[in-house]
Formats: C-alpha cells, sequence, structure tokens
C-alpha cells in the first residue's frame, strides 16, 4: 500500500513541493508549521511527502544495498526512486526533479527567486547513507542542488531550507510582502540592522531617527546601515553588483567620517 500525503487548502496552489524522503515524519511536520502553513492554507503552496520505502516491491521493503566495487555505506537503490519519482510525475509530467546533493550548484537567493517564479511542481530527492545510484541521478534528475561545502546525513534538512526560503518569495505566504523585499541578498546587499522595544537595552538607544517618523531620513539610515554592513560582512557582494550613484554618494560621506575619526 502506496502512502503519500499532499497537504494542500481547497484551490489549486501557485506552487507544488513534493518530498521524496525516507522519514516522511521529518518533513510533515515541517509542512504542519508556522509560515509554511499558511502559505498552505492560503492555496499558495502545497507540501507532498512520499515515503520512498513504499515504493520497494520486495518484501522486506529495502531500499538500499551494498556499492558495487566495496567500500563503506550503503547506496539508495534505484528501482523504488524511479517508481517513487513516476507517481508524482503522473500529476505533472513537466514536474521539475531537484536531487539534494552535497555536490550539486549552490542554493542562494537568485535560485530561490528562480523557483518561486518559474515553476509550479518541484520534487525533492532526499538521499541517505552513501546517496543514490548514479543511474537515478543521470535519468531522472533536473538539477542538482547543494546547501553549502558541508555533509549531511541526509537531503532532508537542505529541502526543507530550500522549501521556506521559495516559499517566501511567492506572493501573499508572508504576512506582508515587502519584508521578503528588504530581505538580506535580494539587490545584492545585506539588510540593514533592526529594533525593536524597548527604546534603551543595556544602556544602548535605538537610534533617535528611526523614532522621527521622517520617512526619507528612515530610509537613508536603512540603506547607510544595510552598505555598511554590507562592506564590514560581505564585501564580496559588491563584486556581484556594482554601488549604484546613490550608494557610491552615501560610502563616500562613510569615508569622510572614518577620516575624521582616524585624523580629529
Ligand atoms: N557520499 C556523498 C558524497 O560524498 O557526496 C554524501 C552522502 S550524504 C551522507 C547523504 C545525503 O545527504 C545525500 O545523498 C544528500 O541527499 C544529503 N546531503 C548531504 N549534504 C548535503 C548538502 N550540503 N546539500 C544538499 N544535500 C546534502
Amino acid at each position: 500500500m502506496v502512502r503519500t500525503q499532499r497537504i494542500m487548502g481547497n484551490k489549486e496552489p501557485v506552487l507544488n513541493f513534493t518530498v521524496l524522503t525516507l522519514f516522511p515524519e521529518l518533513v510533515t511536520a515541517f509542512f504542519e508549521h508556522g509560515m509554511i502553513h499558511r502559505g498552505i492554507e492560503r492555496n499558495l503552496v502545497s507540501g507532498e511527502c512520499v515515503n520512498i520505502r513504499d515504493f520497494s516491491c520486495d518484501r522486506h521493503k529495502t531500499v538500499d544495498d551494498k556499492p558495487y566495487g566495496g567500500g563503506s555505506g550503503m547506496v539508495m537503490k534505484p528501482e523504488p526512486l524511479e517508481a517513487a519519482i513516476s507517481s508524482v510525475k503522473k500529476r505533472n509530467p513537466r514536474a521539475k526533479v531537484i536531487l539534494m546533493t552535497p555536490q550539486g550548484e549552490r542554493f542562494d537567493q537568485k535560485k530561490a527567486c528562480d523557483f518561486a517564479v518559474g515553476q509550479e511542481d518541484l520534487i525533492f530527492i532526499c538521499g541517505r547513507y552513501e546517496g543514490i545510484d548514479e543511474r537515478v541521478y543521470t535519468q531522472f534528475v533536473d538539477e542538482e542542488i547543494s546547501i553549502g561545502d558541508y555533509v549531511m546525513t541526509g537531503g532532508e534538512l537542505a529541502a526543507m531550507a530550500i522549501i521556506d526560503s521559495v516559499s517566501r518569495m511567492i506572493p501573499g505566504v508572508l504576512g506582508s510582502d515587502a519584508s521578503s523585499q528588504s530581505d538580506s541578498f535580494i539587490d545584492d546587499r545585506l539588510e540593514y540592522a533592526q529594533y525593536t522595544r524597548p527604546e534603551v537595552f543595556n544602556d544602548v538607544k535605538v537610534p533617535g531617527v528611526l523614532l522621527s517618523g521622517n520617512h526619507e531620513k528612515i530610509r537613508q539610515w536603512r540603506k547607510t546601515s544595510s552598505l555598511q554592513r554590507t562592506f564590514i560582512k560581505r564585501p564580496d557582494l559588491f563584486e556581484t553588483k556594482d554601488p549604484t550613484a546613490e550608494e557610491k554618494i552615501i560610502l563616500r560621506q562613510w569615508c569622510r567620517e572614518l577620516e575624521t575619526l582616524v585624523n580629529p
């Protein structure tokens, strides 16, 4: 008996996420909470977990075997994965199959935007053990994605990280769409410093301009904060996108202030 669970509202959503995994409980819990859950309730996204083990045909429900050529660990067998992918593709043959692997293209904000605007159906294959049989990759996978140069035990956390960041790009999923537009990496800059109540915390005051109600001054302060943080923490982002005319003026002004500090 094959068990799949598609969590969705009562209309066809904008984007369907399907996760092929040996640990569906991990991912189902993720679909049932927080921002992604709100997106599902609003019919903007759907989440489905498919248990790869349900597609194993032998009586022990085997999904892995020893690697040809010897060596340690186990490799995920191709047949259950092929059957699991086919079952999802029946709904939409054009669904994109994404393999979670540390060997893939590094995931970033640009990729999140591409997935959010360009797709209706994303299928994530979560590997375990030493990974999956190479023939699954060569025959069924459209893209290989990594979330960074480190190796985890399974692809579920990677798939959830991607689904989370793609979902917040879909209009209506977040409480306010403006929040994702000022996020770090949109426009190749880090987000400005944020403050909330109380006005004074451990003797440190919130910058006065943020209490002024002057929208233009607040915008300029945030732009400066965003540029300073990008310059200090991620100067490489200036290589991806040159400073605009306004940014150059702000950076020059900041240089002058630093110069005065060093040579009063
Ligand atoms: N032996 C594989 C290698 O060296 O390339 C690593 C296998 S890893 C222990 C098991 C599974 O975790 C992978 O098949 C993949 O699905 C997932 N995984 C591990 N690290 C990942 C990463 N950085 N990004 C995406 N998926 C990852």
